[in-house]
């Protein structure tokens, strides 16, 4: 067990805060405000090989892990850039059909994953289903040599700047039991239309309601097996878990920095506004709840890096759950630290709230992450 990170993974972090500093804040804000994307970013990233970390070397990624993955996205949330596709794109979808695809699916994506040419957006949520994925009606049938999918999908992001969306539907697996699988489809499909949900969250990356009107796709839609879909979804929930839990360490450091160095500056008594224990005291109750998140997200990586997805399933859900409470915590007590500063836009503080209180939500609520715990963890009777 080591506690520093390789050098490599150092070096990886101090690149990417560098490409982060480069673009900054203002940036991101300039660009979630005008309605527009952050296309330069995500594509000097691309280039640069860091949106490509964990795709495997023989598709021309890094052929790295989860954690390197994370990595990036944390330093350019620090950055003042988080990239809510990071946690799709490269993560579930890249990971998903690493591990489940077919060998065509491998040519065809992973090296359009390792430069970023390529975006997919992921689609389990449904309006009627919600947190209760066993609930979810959207339904693909075998139709002639290909597939039928009919249903609706909620709260997708990116869908308007994805190639492809990576959708959960239900199939019969070949004894004729409706489950769980994964198709990739291409976001001009004949039948496939969408529509933007007015959010309040500064961000580039919109969310959308999807609705699939009889949309045929090809049988090789269908990522990996018939019989394997709740397997093959698995294996791209825990590094979502993780990159999540990675972007709101990124946040939770950047809203504590700004709130240091305002609590050093600022002063309307005789000292400092930090030198008073009532700013000074949740500022390092942040710094120690968000020091104690990152060790659970490094922890839930390697085990997942390391093959141990039970191990890394627990982990993850802690890491996620841990990250999005202190980066909350946080981001509050920044706001509180700079008074009416801490609203304004010039601050920069007060917009963190609305992405922060999302890391509570989604991916998977506070409340399921919970449940998973009383039940697994615990032992504990399953309560819904
Ligand atoms: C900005 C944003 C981006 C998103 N991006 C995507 C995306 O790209 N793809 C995608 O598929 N989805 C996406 N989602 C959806 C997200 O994953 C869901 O919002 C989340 O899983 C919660 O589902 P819900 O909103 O339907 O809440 P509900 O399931 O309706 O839950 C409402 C509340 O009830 C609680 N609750 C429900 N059941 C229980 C229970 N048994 N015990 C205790 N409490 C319970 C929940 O914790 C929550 O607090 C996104 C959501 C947002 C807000």
């Amino acid at each position: 067990m080591t506690y520093s990170e390789s050098e490599e993974r150092q070096a990886l972090r101090a690149a990417v805060a560098e490409l982060g500093a480069k673009y900054g804040p203002d940036y991101y804000v300039r660009k979630a405000k005008a309605g527009e994307k952050t296309d330069e970013l995500w594509q000097e990233a691309g280039r640069l090989g860091y949106l490509g970390v964990n795709v495997p070397e023989e598709y021309g990624g890094g052929g790295g892990g989860i954690g390197d993955l994370a990595a990036v996205c944390e330093e350019l949330a620090a950055a003042g850039c988080p990239l809510l596709l990071m946690v799709v794109s490269p993560a579930i979808c890249a990971t998903i059909i690493a591990r489940s695809g077919t060998d065509e699916q491998r040519k065809h994506w992973l090296p359009r994953f390792a430069d970023g040419s390529v975006k997919m957006a992921f689609a389990i949520t449904e309006p009627d289903a919600g947190s209760n994925a066993h609930r979810i009606t959207t339904t693909a049938r075998r139709d002639g040599d290909g597939w039928m999918l009919n249903g609706q999908k909620t709260f997708i992001s990116g869908v308007d700047e994805a190639d492809a969306v990576l959708f959960v539907a239900r199939s019969h697996d070949q004894k004729g039991n409706l489950r769980p699988s994964l198709f990739i489809l291409p976001t001009d499909a004949p039948g496939f239309t969408w529509t933007p949900i007015d959010m309040e969250i500064v961000s580039p990356e919109r969310q959308f309601i999807c609705h699939l009107d009889d949309v045929r796709l090809p049988y090789d839609a269908l990522v990996g097996d018939e019989d394997g879909g709740l397997l093959q979804l698995f294996a791209g929930l825990n590094p979502e878990r993780i990159m999540a839990s990675a972007m709101g360490a990124g946040i939770g450091r950047l809203a504590l920095d700004k709130a240091i160095g305002y609590a050093k500056d600022r002063q309307v008594f005789k000292t400092p506004i930090g030198a008073h224990q009532g700013i000074a005291h949740p500022l390092a109750t942040g710094k120690i709840e968000l020091e104690l998140a990152r060790l659970m997200q490094q922890k839930a990586a390697a085990l997942y890096d390391a093959g141990d997805d039970m191990g890394a399933g627990e982990a993850a859900n802690m890491a996620k759950y841990a990250t999005a409470e202190a980066a909350i915590h946080i981001v509050d007590t920044a706001i509180q630290t700079h008074g009416g500063n801490g609203l304004t836009s010039e601050y920069g503080v007060g917009m963190l709230a609305g992405v922060v209180r999302l890391m509570r939500i989604a991916p998977v609520s506070r409340e399921m992450i919970l449940n998973f715990v009383a039940q697994h963890s615990l032992g504990l009777p399953k309560s819904y």
